[in-house]
């Protein structure tokens, strides 16, 4: 799942960055809104944490740029500002959440979780295909019930495509969604990851669709 971070102090968005990363998310990071603006246009990511005070171009303004293209991509505000009157703006602005700094980790993380759930249509928090369950939270699986270990980018295919059940995610979609910019991509790393789950789940879970993708029914 790739996350794009928005924030200006270097060693914040240092934190974010390595705090997401450990909570299993590649992470891009910039530092201006000018260029998240650019990212926001070509890159598909999973949900955005969002400055408020920005160089180029200000955390408000890529919003509202970001909602006249109708994208819905979730998106939570950061901002030293905490009266009710900042508040309101930014959530008339098109943000899905609000965190004044400072914050906790592990706060941004669970609400990260809770935007991305909600905005792949889940209301619920782990998601279900067959046998298998995924809790993006605990960030476990089980498979007929018992506890399966996976590694991150196993974890995160397997996230993807039951977030996208029905839909066939080509190996290019999964790769965007699995690396930020500057990892390195191995040129078969996705094939390797499914044919692991297949292995430590149901060989049958993920169907490949020759020349396409895969898909999880
Ligand atoms: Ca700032």
């Amino acid at each position: 799942m790739r996350i794009l971070v928005v924030e200006d102090d270097a060693l914040l968005g240092d934190a974010i960055q390595a705090g997401l990363k450990q909570s299993g998310y590649a992470v891009d990071w910039l530092r201006d809104g000018l260029a998240a603006d650019q990212a926001l246009s070509t890159e598909p990511y999973a949900a955005v944490v969002l400055d408020w005070g920005l160089p180029r171009l200000s955390g408000l303004e890529v919003l509202q740029r970001l909602r006249d293209r109708k994208a819905d991509i979730p998106v939570i505000l950061l901002t030293a500002r905490d009266t009710v009157h900042d508040r309101i703006q930014g959530l008339d602005s098109g943000a899905d959440d609000y965190l004044i700094k400072p914050f906790d980790m592990g706060e941004l993380a669970a609400r990260l979780r809770a935007l991305v759930r909600r905005a792949s249509g889940n209301a619920t928090p782990s998601l279900k295909a067959g046998e298998v369950e995924l809790d993006p939270a605990g960030h476990q699986v089980t498979y007929l019930g018992k506890p399966v270990e996976l590694s991150a980018r196993e974890f995160a295919v397997l996230h993807a495509l039951m977030l996208n059940t029905g839909k066939v995610l080509s190996r290019a979609q999964l790769e965007e969604k699995l690396y930020a910019w500057g990892d390195e991509i191995e040129s078969n790393a996705v094939e390797v990851h499914i044919h692991h789950l297949r292995r430590k789940l149901s060989p049958t879970l993920i169907e490949t669709i020759r020349g396409v993708g895969y898909l999880i029914r």
